[in-house]
């Protein structure tokens, strides 16, 4: 068996054009704010193409852009001030901020009406009870990429390999709630590729490349790879198998590969999303959705 191709890219395109729809008939533009303090070089992208991204689509999109030094204090200060602003419908908060800053305290701070991402511990228990929340957008992308392969999720076993409050947990919650039976693996699970075996529905959240191999995967579940890894040259021996990804590094130095190994699950499972153009794509336009709903919801 060859699986189908899960084309994030498209509906990811099919989720944005239902939000640029939603905006089209609002009286108002709502409005996101991404808010970056110092300057890693992914987190300068990740924040400038949200912000981008939100234009394009016809929201206010915002980046606010803050030194290094900034204090605590200065940042909870700022987050207050765009609690408060009736313009602004969603805030979101790049991670990771530098380390004379607690996380913690900041995302706690933002109110939960606008904490676009679903990081806020009263979203967190919103979307756990199962009731109707923002929640975090690369899992929440991850449930409409099952869904666009027309299978079914009710009653299926899913098993989410990764437990982070980011990816792994709410995905687990996610599919609790539309009645997947649901495994969530970890660094500590005994034999790892028997349980995940199980999966009707596997997802690999894990920040290791290719690391779910074919004897991790019963033939006909749908996999999908959240992981994004680099990878350099010293990697070329462990992707002999996989002739394009290899030619890719060859040429680039460096290539972008997930935590499944492509290459060998492709024959194995009947669904399955490849990296880069699964999940990836699938993040930021949920992150728009979430603006979107939460416009609506704060201010209808
Ligand atoms: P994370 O916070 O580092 O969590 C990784 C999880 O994997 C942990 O729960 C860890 O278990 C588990 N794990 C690590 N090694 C394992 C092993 N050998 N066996 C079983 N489980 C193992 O990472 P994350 O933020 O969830 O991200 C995971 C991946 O997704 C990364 O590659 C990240 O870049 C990618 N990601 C992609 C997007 C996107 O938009 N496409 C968004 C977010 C993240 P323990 O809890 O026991 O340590």
């Amino acid at each position: 068996m060859t699986a189908n191709i899960i084309d994030g890219k498209a509906v990811a395109l099919a989720t944005e054009t239902e939000v640029a729809n939603a905006i089209s008939s609002l009286p108002w533009r709502p409005g996101l704010v991404a808010v970056r303090v110092g300057n890693d070089p992914a987190s300068e992208i990740y924040v400038r193409n949200k912000a981008k991204k939100a234009r394009e689509l016809g929201l206010e999109g915002t980046e606010l852009v803050f030194p290094e030094t900034m204090s605590e204090d200065g940042l909870l200060r700022e987050v207050a001030r765009l609690n408060a602003d009736e313009a602004v419908d969603g805030i979101l908060v790049q991670l990771p901020l530098p380390k004379h800053i607690d996380a913690r305290k900041v995302i706690d701070a933002i109110a939960p009406a606008k904490d676009v991402d679903g990081f806020h511990p009263i979203n967190v228990g919103l979307l756990h009870q199962g009731r109707s929340t923002l929640a975090p957008c690369t899992p929440s992308g991850v449930i409409r990429l099952i869904e666009s392969t027309g299978e079914g999720i009710d009653g299926k076993h899913a098993v989410v390999i990764g437990r982070s409050d980011i990816v792994g947990k709410p995905m687990g919650a996610l599919l609790l709630q539309r009645n997947a039976t649901v495994t969530i693996c970890h660094s500590k699970t005994r034999d790892l590729p028997a349980v995940a075996r199980q999966a009707d529905i596997l997802v690999a959240a894990i920040g290791r490349p290719i690391f779910v191999t074919a004897e991790f995967v019963k033939p006909g579940a749908i996999v999908i790879d959240v992981g994004m890894n680099r990878v350099e040259p010293d990697f070329a021996p462990r992707l002999a198998h996989d002739p394009d990804k290899s030619r890719l590094l060859e040429k680039n130095g460096s290539v972008l590969l997930g935590d499944v190994d492509y290459a060998r699950v492709r024959e194995v499972a009947s669904w399955i999303t490849p990296v880069p153009g699964g999940v990836g794509p699938m993040t930021i336009a949920m992150l728009m959705k979430n603006t979107v709903d939460a416009a609506i919801r704060r201010r209808a």
